[in-house]
């Protein structure tokens, strides 16, 4: 085996006993490939270990990229959007997690809606307030939700969340507290938390989706 292939091996097997450590047997958890800095035939390695979900940070190294990723793989974007380069990309991604800004999500569904589609969003949760990271805060989660499920062109489906360095735990909670607050109301179905560090035990809390880049590729020489 790879490297790669024994590396998602692993993530695998641990993501089933945080499953089973937290009674969540019966639910699909989406296991994301990261794969920022990652060259394209390594990230094809992922797509043919059956990881057809693959999660961009940047437009430019996306577009530099895609040409030679193989086809059939699922990708969204997770990186902070510039809005004059969601035209890049609307064709191509099948939702975009990092959406940060009633005015982000507005010029995305206007995008949307001139190429014949509905893009699916995550509304992204700056769940520790930081004021390094993007995203709503915590009070604006329910104003936020209620806006994006009436703005044309957008498919508002969950919460994304990056939280505080060394603290998961604490604020996974939280975001599963939001989470469930609003899931009923607006139908929401995805939870993105969990990143190389702290994966099973966002499965623990609910996660149901994980963004996995180092643990599968290799440490990167340089963080984005
Ligand atoms: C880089 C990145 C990840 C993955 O980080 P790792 O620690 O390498 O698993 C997940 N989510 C976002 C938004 C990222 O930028």
């Amino acid at each position: 085996m790879t490297d790669i292939a024994e590396n998602i091996r692993r993530i695998r097997s641990d993501i089933e006993e945080a499953k089973v450590r937290s009674s969540r047997e019966g639910d699909t958890i989406r296991i994301m490939a990261v794969t920022k800095t990652v060259p394209p035939e390594r990230v094809n390695e992922a797509v043919s270990c059956g990881l057809t979900l693959l999660g961009e940070n940047r437009v430019q190294e996306y577009l530099s990229k895609k040409d030679a990723y193989s086809p059939g793989a699922e990708v969204h974007m997770i990186g902070r959007l510039q809005s004059n380069k969601i035209k890049y990309i609307i064709d191509d991604v099948a939702m975009i997690q990092s959406v940060d800004s009633l005015s982000l999500a507005a010029q995305i569904g206007e995008k949307a809606l001139l190429h014949g589609k509905v893009m699916d969003v995550l509304c992204e949760v700056n769940v520790g307030a930081e004021e390094s990271k993007s995203g709503f805060d915590r009070s604006a989660v329910g104003d936020a939700l209620a806006v994006m499920s009436q703005t044309e062109g957008i498919r508002v489906r969950g919460l994304m969340v990056i939280p505080p360095p060394g603290e998961s735990e604490r604020y996974f909670d939280i975001t599963r507290g939001l989470y469930e607050e609003f899931k009923g109301r607006y139908s929401l179905d995805t939870l993105s938390m969990g990143m190389s560090a702290d994966y099973t035990l966002a499965v623990e809390y609910g996660s149901t989706l994980v963004r996995i880049g180092s643990a599968i590729f290799g440490a990167r020489n340089y963080n984005i």
